[in-house]
């Protein structure tokens, strides 16, 4: 029989690294961090890697992807993987990858994620075709905006103009979408190839600035210092939500699975996410989807209240990950975790 001591897992150093690396080694994977120079601190002092890999920045994987070949490493993707190779070169990669990497197109193109998810039956915000359309409180986003850097409200065509004038990314592509008074809720879900099944892992909200703090001033003040919203991440802030959504979750997730085989051949599998706001009629409105691990599941390292209804042990994203990749090895269905 195939033995899971014959792997190892691999990622970068950055993002959800800390719970993959700690999760494999529950496992019984040996791991590897592949760290930027001098960025190398958290993973030894945590001592989640095996062994460390340093290079100059994570563009430069390539130059050490043969190592991880030799050594029969699984790489995990996450977050920082795409944001610093980009789809295509993601799709380059030679090494064993978790994961379908064809759905990731899916995910960083706005108008083909929008197709994804209504075709999975997905309630989403409206979008604008027109800024003389606008008839509601609506969000402008701007394209490759990180952190949501300059997005604005407006609540007519009026204020659409008189904000986008001089405004330094007008000149970038951008959406008009409908903005949805509620709490944001992430759903992190994980479906697992090997069992079929669709789990619910953990929910979290983002903690943005400076978003999460202009409440903590005067609307008066917040005029007169001319304060500009931003959502730059710097934390995830844990949620357990009320029970009776959770069938509509459940049933949100599977749609998003169902209609991703529809689009990539072999469709989504391992973890993934569906980042939505909830208005004040409980309706779910999803603006996003993450086909990976999202840095939402981190302080669930030790497992969340949902992993803990379903495992007696704790259960991480990254640790259910490994779990993944180690029955599958045992079946003798490792190919059908890769992609
Ligand atoms: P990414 O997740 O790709 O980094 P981003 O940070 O640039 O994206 P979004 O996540 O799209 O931007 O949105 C930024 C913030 O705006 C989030 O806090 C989100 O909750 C909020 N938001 C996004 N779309 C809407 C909407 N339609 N209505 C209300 N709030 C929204």
């Amino acid at each position: 029989m195939a033995n899971p001591k014959d792997y190892k897992i691999a990622t970068l150093a950055s993002h959800t690294a800390l719970q993959i690396l700690k999760g494999a080694k529950e496992e019984g994977f040996e791991t590897i961090a592949i760290c930027q120079k001098g960025k190398r601190k958290p993973y030894e002092s945590y001592g989640v890697a095996d062994k460390i890999i340093e290079i100059e920045k994570f563009e430069d994987y390539f130059e050490i992807e043969q190592q991880l070949i030799d050594e029969k490493a699984i790489v995990i993707p996450h977050g920082s993987f795409v944001s610093y190779l980009g789809f295509e070169n993601v799709k380059k990669i030679k090494a064993m990858h978790y994961g379908n990497r064809n759905i990731i197109e899916w995910e960083s193109d706005r108008s083909m994620e929008r197709k994804w998810l209504l075709d999975a039956g997905l309630n989403m915000p409206k979008l604008f075709d027109k800024p003389e359309d606008i008839d509601r409180p609506v969000i402008i986003k701007f394209n490759g905006a990180g952190g949501g850097k300059g997005y604005f409200i407006a609540n007519n065509p009026e204020e659409f103009h008189k904000r986008m004038e001089g405004h330094p990314d007008a000149e970038r592509g951008y959406v008009i979408q409908e903005y949805i008074v509620g709490v944001p809720i992430y759903t992190h879900y994980f479906h697992s190839p090997v069992t079929g099944e669709l789990e619910i892992m953990s929910f979290d909200k983002r903690y943005e600035s400076n978003a999460d703090s202009v409440g903590r001033i005067a609307a008066k003040d917040q005029v007169d210092v001319g304060i500009q919203t931003t959502y730059t991440i710097t934390g995830n802030v844990p949620i357990v939500v009320r029970e009776s959504l959770l069938p509509k979750i459940f049933e949100m997730g599977e749609g998003a699975v169902e209609a991703s085989k529809k689009i990539v051949d072999g469709g989504l599998w391992g973890p993934f996410c569906l980042e939505a706001i909830v208005d004040p009629n409980l309706d779910f409105f999803v603006f996003e989807i993450s086909a990976r691990i999202v840095a939402g599941t981190n302080p669930f390292v030790h497992g969340s209240p949902y992993t803990w209804l379903r495992y007696d042990e704790p259960m991480s994203t990254g640790r259910r990950l490994a779990r993944d990749i180690k029955e599958a090895i045992e079946e003798d269905k490792l190919p059908e975790v890769l992609g």
